[in-house]
């Protein structure tokens, strides 16, 4: 189809300039108004070259002719069309629930492209899986000994894989720590016993062939990640020496790769990561295994902001507050562990011009009410003053996709936008909830339901 081919992109206008020219161009559009005070923004031509980066740093390092699919992590950017953007790029998806799976079909992600991970699939999914020929990864002993039946009764085309744990720490965020001695993910590998059970299960299961691990995200240093690759890798090794033929074929080394949220510079990138892989594990890359890796935050993080309102400012106890319509509803993990997920907040006027001036630090707060609902605190910026606007930056990836309905605020619009000479595009990623769906969704259709009960 046409509208899949990939486009050139023009390289002259860098991110933060397109970041003030979209920020204008929707304020002069009224996509932020009244009825919707905070809306999603994503840059296209920044997924298209985050997603060119990714391809362009695995190519360098891989040997010519090896497999390798990027699939993206859906829980990072839940939304069709971003999905079929990247899939335009050549990724596919990882998915990790019904719903995700479910999205990545709407955008059209082939089968054999989408791969499925979650730690809780229950049989039916599972059995879903493996009759639409998705890749699986299995997450523990019991869920492998579920599929044992049902690849025993029905043939498959499932790649299927085992989770492992490699057990070698954590980073600084521990709920983004997968690979802890305890975490709840994969099989272990360094508990007594589980290697050697590990390569008895592969032994014993000849369509077991691939093997995966994800050591864990934002905060997880890359020589940690390097240590959990290294470790699925050098397990491979081992299955397919015992088994004297080459049963594991497919390494998936997960996603993980952290963002700079402290500026616009891109650190550290992909190319750095699949060097590091290369120097520190070289037979990874040597041809023998196709390759599937699982980035989600660092393909889309950014390439997206969240743009809000500032409705009043005031002060308080002689700190100056800017209230404005992204709290967290929109921003979950800032406002409640602010010291993992800091956010930077770029200050624009009422027509979307950056403000300039003398910086004072003021509170930004969302418009929900509990006292916690801040964004920043005591940030240094230019006064804001009611009409200006606030930017969350950073936000395209983990933002638009997990919502919370506090104060049954509404899920916000997202829209895609392109810059070039003539001026700025958007597309409708997503609309906003309505009033009606948000009663729809908060039992509205049974209204009458308890005072019936008798
Ligand atoms: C969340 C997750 C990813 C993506 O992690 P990022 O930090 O967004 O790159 C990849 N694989 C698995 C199994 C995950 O749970």
């Amino acid at each position: 189809m046409p509208d899949d081919e990939p486009v050139p992109v023009p390289q002259n206008v860098p991110l933060a300039a397109r970041r003030d020219l979209a920020v204008r161009a929707a304020l002069a559009e009224g996509l932020v108004s009244d009825a919707e005070p905070v809306v999603g923004l994503l840059d296209v031509a920044g997924i298209r070259e985050s997603a060119a980066a990714l391809r362009a740093a695995f190519d360098e390092v891989v040997a010519p002719g090896t497999p390798v699919l990027h699939s993206f992590a859906v829980k990072a950017a839940a939304l069709v069309p971003v999905l079929r953007l990247l899939a335009a790029e050549g990724l596919g998806a990882e998915v990790a629930s019904p719903g995700e799976l479910e999205l990545a079909r709407a955008a059209d992600v082939p089968p054999e492209r989408t791969v499925l991970d979650s730690p809780a699939k229950t049989a039916a999914e599972l059995r879903g899986a493996l009759a639409l020929g998705i890749t699986v990864n299995a997450d523990n002993p019991g869920e492998l000994a579920r599929i044992d039946g049902l690849v025993g009764s029905a043939p498959t085309r499932s790649v299927i894989g085992v989770r492992i744990n490699p057990q070698v720490g954590g980073g600084s965020i521990g709920a983004m720590s997968t690979a802890t001695a305890t975490s709840k993910f994969g099989v272990t590998l360094q508990d007594e016993g589980a290697r050697d059970w590990l390569v008895r299960a592969y032994a014993d299961r000849p369509w077991l062939t691939a093997l995966h691990t994800h050591t864990g995200s934002q905060g997880v240093p890359l020589p940690l990640m390097a240590a959990g690759v290294r470790a699925a890798y050098e397990l491979a090794e081992e299955i397919n020496a015992a088994a004297g033929r080459r049963q594991v074929t497919t390494l998936d080394i997960g996603g993980g790769l952290p963002v700079n949220f402290d500026s616009d510079e891109v650190t550290p990138a992909f190319q750095d990561y699949a060097r590091l892989l290369r120097a520190e594990i070289p037979g990874l890359f040597d041809g023998r295994y196709a390759l599937v890796t699982e980035f989600g935050r660092s393909l889309l993080a950014k390439n997206g902001l969240v743009l809000a309102r500032v409705e009043y400012a005031k002060s308080a106890g002689g700190r100056p507050i800017a209230v404005t319509h992204a709290g967290v509803q929109v921003a979950v993990r800032t406002v409640f562990t602010p010291e993992s997920w800091p956010l930077r907040v770029a200050a624009y006027d009422a027509q979307g011009r950056p403000k300039t001036g003398p910086r004072v630090a003021q509170d930004v707060a969302g418009p929900c009410c509990f006292a916690g609902d801040l964004v920043a605190r005591a940030r240094e910026l230019p006064p804001l003053a009611a009409g200006d606007h606030v930017a969350l930056l950073d936000t395209g990836a983990y933002y638009f996709s997990n919502p919370f309905s506090y104060n049954s605020l509404p899920r916000p619009a997202v829209h895609g936008f392109t810059t070039d000479a003539t001026g700025v595009r958007f597309a409708t990623v997503r609309t906003a909830q309505t009033l009606p769906e948000i009663v729809q969704e908060s039992g509205g259709a049974h209204s009458a339901s308890l005072t019936a009960l008798t």
